[in-house]
């Protein structure tokens, strides 16, 4: 279903410090000339369920790990894909191991408070043979399934799944909305990657580690999620460690894809992260960035190394803070439109918020604020004028203290077309049949698909009956949906509604 493209990608790396880094470049610096074959895999654990741990009750090959019933989908969709595992043992020490990722990730100071909208599921398909392949073609090879290699580009530490059509097909097999793919390659070599496709797919690969004598997979997995953030315009977490093998990599990444915000080869005075500096540990750290003559904001941080498990520096926080909030909507239940416009209607909505609430809500008639932290509101529509239409938004704004930069706040908005003026004739018609209708159109932002009974299911698809949207769990009469990432086009709307009937629109996606 994705276009078939065989360009590179920007992706990026790990690394540890230190002793830990000499170590181990040293250990790979000699196999660049003559790669090694992989160490023998020795199974350390027997497979039987630790006291306390789920493996028992795992479901192959798809379980849900943790959910929010809550907002279900709305939430954020982490599907964890297990590569180069032969045997249900090793399904239930990798499942463990999960597990222990899952805690990791709470533990993070800026998801904690926000770990309830962590979905996570795990996909477990079987490989022909354990582990991942070492190097090129030519080298060795590993029957897995979905391609994971180390030795990419000549660089030990990097691997890479090269069958990502298969990846991504097993994922959208139980999780179509997934939001981050993660690949679990069962193999006890220290490696990572964080792997951007031009096509906007993107995975982060980690391994069991256990080479190495530490337990860095989870401190790796958590390193490599972040560079794989599509942040609205704001670009992908870089790396921030200074790395000559690496160096001649990020050569190869078109300009276009450099920009992050924690490292610049900027001036002094073209900062990225000017609004963060006078905050603790932030400056401008020269010859330490991704290479020689790049700069980097903090002196340490899990993206300029993963041993010790250092925090986030602000900068990285920021990002992946707001960034979390552009991939969830905490906003559920909804109040319908009144189906007329007379007396005194109450507007509420339902807000998940998280543990430390940090959300700030506004409510706005016609983009005039008339009310703030309520979640509903009472209209008396005698007092609204009738010879016009009105607009009615609830805005939800997370105003973490950590998100720096306030143009990175990616606000909720619910909105309703109050029609005072479209309704005043025919109002006998909206109470005997069902209406159905798509506002605004064109549009440029977010379109309102409402009708007049529960919609069951709403599809969009492009002219060339290419399906850019989906959902079939609305139950409510009115969805509203961000259509301002679609190419500018015509599109075509479909709802189902829960008595069966189905309604199409044309749709104007504009600039
Ligand atoms: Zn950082």
């Amino acid at each position: 279903m994705f276009p078939h493209r065989l360009a590179v990608i920007l992706f990026v790396l790990l690394s540890l410090s230190g002793n830990a880094q000499r170590s181990i470049t040293s250990q790979f610096q000699s196999s660049c000339v003559s790669p090694p074959p992989p160490p023998a895999f020795v199974a350390q654990d027997s497979g039987v369920a630790e006291t306390g741990s789920r493996s028992v009750g795992y479901k192959i090959p798809f379980d849900t790990i943790r959910f929010n019933h809550v907002l279900g989908t709305q939430a954020f969709d982490v599907v964890v894909c297990f590569d180069g595992v032969i045997n249900s043992s090793q399904i239930a020490n990798a499942d463990r191991y999960v597990d222990s990722l899952v805690k990791t990730l709470e533990s993070i100071a800026q998801y904690n408070p926000r770990f309830k909208y962590f979905n996570v599921y795990r996909v477990a398909k079987i490989s022909n043979e354990q582990g991942a392949a070492w190097g090129f073609a030519g080298d060795t090879n590993v029957d897995n399934r979905y391609g994971s290699r180390f030795n990419k580009y000549g660089l030990p530490r990097l691997i890479l799944p090269e069958k990502y059509d298969t990846l991504f097909a097993d994922i959208e097999q139980f999780v179509p909305q997934y939001d981050l793919a993660l690949n679990l390659c069962y193999d006890k070599k220290y490696g990572g990657s964080g792997w951007n496709l031009y096509d906007g797919r993107k995975v982060a690969s980690f391994t069991l580690d256990e080479q190495t004598g530490w337990h860095l997979g989870d401190e790796v997995a958590c390193h490599e999620m972040q560079h794989i953030m599509p942040f609205a315009g704001h670009g992908f977490l870089g790396d921030e460690y200074e790395d000559t093998l690496a160096c001649p990599i990020y050569d190869t990444i078109p300009i276009s894809y450099l920009i992050s915000p924690n490292f610049t080869g900027d001036t002094f005075l073209d900062r990225k992260w000017e609004h963060c500096m006078g905050l603790p540990g932030i400056g401008f750290y020269p010859n330490a960035g991704i290479c020689p003559n790049h700069y980097r904001p903090a002196d340490n941080c899990i993206m300029h190394q993963v041993f010790g498990f250092p925090a986030f520096c602000p900068v990285c926080r920021e990002n992946s803070t707001a960034w979390l909030d552009s991939m969830i909507n905490p906003v559920y239940n909804v109040s319908p439109l009144p189906l007329s416009f007379s007396g005194g209607y109450t507007f509420k909505v339902s807000v998940d918020t998280p543990f430390a609430n940090t959300f700030l809500y506004q409510w706005l008639l016609d983009d005039t604020l008339v009310a703030t932290s309520v979640d509903s509101l009472t209209l008396n529509f005698s007092q609204v004028s009738n010879s016009v239409n009105h607009t009615l938004k609830f805005v939800c704004t997370d105003v973490d203290g950590h998100i720096i930069d306030t143009t990175l706040r990616r606000p909720w908005i619910t909105s309703w077309n109050l029609l005072t003026k479209d309704t005043a004739v025919g109002v006998s018609v909206i109470s005997q049949s069902e209406i159905f209708s798509v506002t605004p159109n064109p549009a440029k932002t977010e379109v309102s698909i409402q009708s007049s009974s529960l919609i069951k299911s709403v599809t969009i698809t492009d002219m060339l009956g290419r399906c850019v949207f989906r959902n079939d769990t609305v139950n409510n009469p009115l969805l509203r949906t961000d259509v301002s990432t679609l190419t500018k086009g015509v599109y075509i709307v479909t709802a189902v509604t829960k008595s069966g009937k189905g309604f199409t629109r044309k749709l104007v996606v504009s600039f």
